[in-house]
């Protein structure tokens, strides 16, 4: 019955934790998956996580459903931080969100609702981006195409290239864009470039798709939010996923939002109850426990304050450790342009290296990072960096 169905070949960043776990080396290091390691290599739980844990009743409490869009508080939670506390547009009941499963479930509710209400609309994501993009526009029918984006040789954005390709693109099409920390390369663009990028998307009447998984991780809270807010400014219409998994070190909780500003308020009624439908028939309700946390921290103007000091201290070690890499590097192999590793924003360094290189790191070193040459410089701490720079500087000289 089930011969006909094919082999999975496995997600490339999943499959090389497992291959990363089963590895004998007393001294690998997993420089593969986006999560945030402290500086003793261990996953943190904030300690505004761990007071809003224990402001959260009873254990023993019953656990009701939640509503489909998920709390009330969690869904300000997530207007506030990307529009702006007190923003006008929320005044007005311009923005419908629903609070969702991560940034991954945003993403797939935001597509489904692309599939069902712009079903000529196809989806354009930078090249390269985040695979599951891909995977969840096409999973929703939505056809997939990419923009340029990265240009490998100079470590750049090709920033002419992309804004004549949107050129080309027809009303209502969608662009995936990364407001912060763009995932997998680093390099984002700049506040004057998008302001081109949006002028662009206005005059095509282009629906701009804004996913932001690293806010806090880039500059800070609200420079990271900067192309959200002034697509708002413009009057643009605007979808936005967010994540929680990083800034709140709550990946396993799945918690996350998306947001679509629309015109009116009349308008923003109609979507929001589009997306309680989507929610309804994909997976009925969010969970609760990640919601509640959310909630709590994000509304509670102490823990808030905390949570801010805490996201930015992760943000700082990151960067310390970027300086630290490129330092060595330069020192091993002075002939080398190594400023790229400072310029990249978030959690990733597009490093260049060959898929060989990266092989090589991996059998000869224990040193994981994904085949593209994406390293998650979270991973690296005072302990690592030294015998990860020197690996590479050995992998790179060859
Ligand atoms: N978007 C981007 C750009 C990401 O990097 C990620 C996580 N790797 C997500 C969305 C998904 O976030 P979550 O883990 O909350 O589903």
């Amino acid at each position: 019955m089930f011969e006909r169905i094919d082999y999975y070949a496995g997600d490339p960043i999943l499959g090389l934790m497992e291959k990363y776990s089963a590895d004998n080396n007393p001294n690998k290091v997993n420089l593969g998956i986006g999560i945030y390691y402290d500086e003793s290599g261990v996953l943190p739980v904030l300690d505004c996580v761990k007071t809003a844990e224990a402001r959260i009743a009873d254990p023993i409490a019953p656990r009701p459903y939640l509503p489909m869009a998920g709390l009330p508080g969690h869904r300000k939670g997530c207007q506030e931080l990307l529009f702006g506390k007190g923003a006008q547009i929320l005044k007005d009941g311009l923005v419908a969100t629903t609070a969702t499963i991560g940034g991954s479930g945003a993403l797939k509710v935001g597509a489904e609702f692309i599939h069902q209400w712009f079903p000529q609309s196809k989806c354009y994501v930078s090249d390269p981006t985040w695979g599951n993009h891909i995977a969840i526009f096409e999973g929703s029918d939505v056809e997939v195409g990419k923009y340029p984006y990265y240009d490998k040789a100079n470590s750049s954005i090709k920033f002419d290239e992309m804004i004549a390709f949107f050129e080309t693109l027809n009303k209502h099409d969608v662009i995936l864009l990364h407001p912060c920390c763009h995932n997998p390369t680093g390099m984002d663009l700049t506040q004057a470039q998008w302001d081109t990028v949006l002028n662009v998307i206005k005059a095509h009447e282009l629906i701009p798709f804004m996913d932001i998984a690293y806010q806090g991780f880039g500059e800070d809270m609200d420079s990271d939010a900067y192309a959200i807010r002034k697509a708002v400014e413009m009057g643009l219409p605007l979808f936005v996923s967010n994540s929680f998994s990083k800034n709140l070190s709550l990946y396993g909780e799945r918690v996350g939002g998306l947001s679509v500003v629309c015109p009116t308020a009349d308008e923003a009624e109609r979507v929001f109850g589009q997306l309680n439908a989507m929610v309804r028939r994909i997976y009925s309700s969010p969970p609760s426990h990640g919601g509640h946390v959310v909630d709590i921290v994000m509304n509670d103007d102490a823990l808030h304050e905390q949570w801010v000091g805490e996201v930015y201290a992760m943000r700082d070690r990151i960067k310390a450790m970027r300086l630290k890499l490129k330092s060595v590097l330069e020192a091993k192999i002075p002939n080398r342009n190594f400023d790229y590793i400072t310029r990249q924003n978030g959690m990733f360094s597009f490093t260049g290296l060959t898929p060989e290189q990266v092989e090589r790191l991996q059998s000869e070193f224990g040193i994981y990072m994904v085949s593209n040459s994406r390293m998650c410089v979270a991973g690296l701490n005072t302990s690592n960096i030294d015998s990860v720079a020197n690996a590479m500087a050995d992998v790179l000289k060859d």
